[in-house]
């Protein structure tokens, strides 16, 4: 992508353009929600936030994938990493998440637990090669972006022999969490702007099935303004119709039919599986653990862990967040007990959270 190519997207002309066409649309409420905490900063980033019309009622989605890690699993975390016997290798962006207790991966490694940062999965296996006397345990989180990295790791792993590499998947499926939004009848959405990356690998037909089951129509765009407000405008232009639809807005980056290699990937190690989400509750079919061909490196089943719903952190309305019931600066804790430096929640933890975004740019 060139760069010149890229800052065709800024061109103040065409966001200008691209704007009054939305002014002109809207004549009522009407709520999106971005699904991609991504888009969330983006927008904030961008300054266009302040620019939509009144009418235009903007909502954070479940997209954050560090946001979505139920309190249950991020015990799960902390209580591997405090054994004696287990390295535990983990992107950086889950260390400060709190889990039901109190307590984060950053506070275990405080006290002494194994916890390493790493980079990209593949880290994780020269962890393992370098510490023989020990099983690591990688960490998967997140969605249909990282699943088929942490996959072919996986199968990297079995081609090296390594017998002390483990993955604790808890991985997530965007589609699933879509329809149990949907089902929801306190959630009131007009229409979706869809996660570019996720999307990358899914493609748009997930989409459809929501523009045909639920009559909510979607794009799938980038996080440029002008990619934003193009979006917005289609969503405006197919709700005022009353013809729901799907659309790759993002083609630059995202292919209709996604990335069947990456997908097949994923299948080879994968299956889904019932998950549970923050805020969300248990949704069926939407998440993915290891195939029995691949139980030797499944943390769950060598540790035995049983993963049980505990309740949520007291006060902490992320579940609401990230169901666009509540904006962030509506949680009573929002900049007073729950703040970047001293998060209650994981929305307020990630650079992509919804509570952490709203603290950093907005101004009302
Ligand atoms: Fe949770 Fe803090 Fe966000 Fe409130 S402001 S929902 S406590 S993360």
């Amino acid at each position: 992508m060139s760069l010149k190519l890229l800052d065709e997207f800024h061109d103040p002309k065409l966001c200008r353009g691209l704007l009054d066409r939305l002014h002109s649309l809207v004549d009522r409420e009407f709520r999106f929600m971005e699904v991609c905490g991504t888009h969330t900063v983006a927008i904030f980033q961008s300054g266009l936030r302040s620019l939509l019309p009144e009418q235009v009622v903007h909502l954070s989605g479940p997209g954050c994938p560090v946001c979505v890690t139920h309190e249950s699993e991020v015990n799960a975390f902390i209580d591997l990493a405090e054994r004696d016997d287990v390295v535990v290798a983990t992107f950086g962006d889950l260390m400060r998440v709190p889990g039901s207790r109190g307590r984060s991966l950053k506070k275990a490694q405080a006290d002494g637990a194994r916890v390493e940062v790493v980079y990209s999965p593949p880290d994780a296996l020269k962890l393992a090669a370098d510490n023989p006397d020990k099983t690591v345990v990688f960490l998967g989180v997140g969605f249909e972006t990282t699943a088929p990295t942490v996959a072919g790791t996986l199968l990297m792993a079995r081609e090296q022999g390594l017998t002390n590499f483990r993955v604790l998947s808890f991985h997530k499926l965007v589609p699933p969490a879509l329809g149990a939004l949907m089902a929801d009848p306190e959630v009131r959405i007009d229409a979706f702007i869809m996660p570019g990356h996720v999307s990358a690998i899914i493609g748009v037909e997930p989409y459809r099935a929501v523009a045909d089951q639920f009559g909510k129509s979607s794009a799938v765009t980038g996080f440029e303004p002008a990619d934003i407000l193009g979006s917005l405008v289609y969503l405006v232009e197919r709700w005022k119709e009353g013809k729901p639809a799907a659309a790759n807005l993002y083609p630059r980056v995202v292919r209709d039919g996604g990335n069947a290699k990456a997908r097949a990937v994923m299948d080879q190690v994968f299956q889904t599986t019932d998950a549970l989400w923050r805020g969300l509750g248990m949704i069926p079919n939407s998440g993915l653990e290891l195939r029995p061909e691949f139980e030797q490196f499944d943390a769950k089943k060598w540790f035995g862990l049983e993963i049980e719903e505990c309740p949520a952190l007291p006060g902490c309305r992320c579940g609401d967040v990230l169901k666009g019931k509540l904006r962030p600066d509506q949680c009573p804790l929002f900049k007073k007990a729950c703040t970047p430096a001293n998060p209650v929640g994981p929305c307020m933890v990630s650079t992509e959270g919804s509570c952490a975004a709203y603290f950093k740019y907005s101004m009302d």
